[in-house]
């Protein structure tokens, strides 16, 4: 079972890392203990994981993806500035227009877009 070892691996490191890594960040993390996977396979299981729902994508606005070890609901704030992810303990709470209708929802995702406090105060200093 080398492919659900690789997989294991792949999620065990998003799990320890409570971070938004890129997939060349686990292709490199991962290697150190499978040191003969490619970068091919690190992409087939970060899908897999995805699909599976243990671990969740975020994108930034110039449509770099980051993978997320940390699946409980969360809102996340991308700053444009640092390119820094922060992540927020904060549920949004789904329209009445969805679940009146009878539609069932199985996830959520928000994601916004903006600057960070640090660069909104380098901006407004002019640096
Ligand atoms: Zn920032
Ligand atoms: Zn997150």
């Amino acid at each position: 079972m080398r492919n659900s070892h690789q997989r294991d691996a792949i999620l065990a490191y998003l799990q320890s890392k409570r971070a938004h890594v890129s997939a060349t960040e686990v292709y490199d993390a991962v290697r150190e203990q499978i040191p003969n996977i490619s970068l091919g396979t690190v992409y087939r299981n970060l899908g897999q994981l995805v699909e599976l729902g243990k671990i969740i994508t975020v994108e930034t606005q110039d449509k770099f993806v980051y993978y997320d070890g940390y699946t409980k609901p969360h809102t996340h704030f991308v700053c444009r500035g640092c390119k820094q992810i922060f992540d927020f303990e904060y549920k949004t709470t789904p329209p009445s227009e969805i679940t009146g209708e009878g539609f069932e929802i199985e996830s959520e995702r928000t994601v916004y877009y903006g600057l960070c406090r640090n660069c909104t105060e380098d901006a407004l200093e002019g640096k």
